[in-house]
């Protein structure tokens, strides 16, 4: 039910942001205070009898829902973003994308050695992005409690490439 909730309420934007790219606009959600209430509830289901201890939420939608699954799990949330925002010490990881590199970055404090990190984004894709986040909170000292995403491009095959990572991988609509 949440599936076909989500999937009715997402817009399909052809050539954004460029041309052959078909992207899936997730803020209609944001505009349905019982489906975002639902999606948090759905998350915090699924991840029944994960040890979640912080959720790192990728910048920017991925910060949307992170931070209001964290607060109703009583978790600390902390945002992973790209290169030059955050303000604090840092650290850093470059990964490869379609054309070019890009960089994410995390605050050095953002966790401890030992902490069960669940990542969070809107949506997964060919899996890059968050692969190159546990790989920058694995090399900080955390461990990958899992992932969750509102979305996932499944024909993109990330699910693959995370599933090493951790089984746990929570998506509510594919
Ligand atoms: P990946 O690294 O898995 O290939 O791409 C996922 C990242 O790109 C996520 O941070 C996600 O927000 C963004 N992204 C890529 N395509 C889309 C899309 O069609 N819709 C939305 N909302 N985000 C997308």
């Amino acid at each position: 039910m949440i599936t076909q909730q989500i999937k009715t309420a997402i817009r399909d934007i052809p050539d954004f942001p460029k041309p052959g790219i078909v992207f899936k606009d997730i803020t209609p959600i944001l505009k349905d205070p019982i489906l975002c209430d639902n999606i948090i509830n759905a998350f915090v289901e699924q991840l029944k009898g994960t040890r979640i201890d912080v959720i790192a939420g990728i910048e920017s939608r991925g910060f949307l829902f992170g931070l209001t699954l964290a607060t109703k799990l009583g978790i600390p949330f902390v945002p992973i973003r790209k290169a030059g925002k955050l303000p604090f010490t840092i650290k850093q990881r470059a990964y490869k994308l379609e054309y070019g590199t890009a960089v994410i970055e995390c605050h050095t404090d953002a966790f401890e050695p030992g902490q069960h990190i669940l990542i969070h984004d809107d949506l997964l894709a060919t899996g890059g992005t968050v692969t190159a986040a546990s790989e920058l909170i694995q090399e900080m000292g955390g461990i990958i409690a899992g992932f969750s995403f509102v979305v996932e491009l499944g024909f993109l095959n990330g699910r693959d490439r995370i599933k090493s990572i951790s089984n746990t991988v929570v998506v509510l609509a594919e």
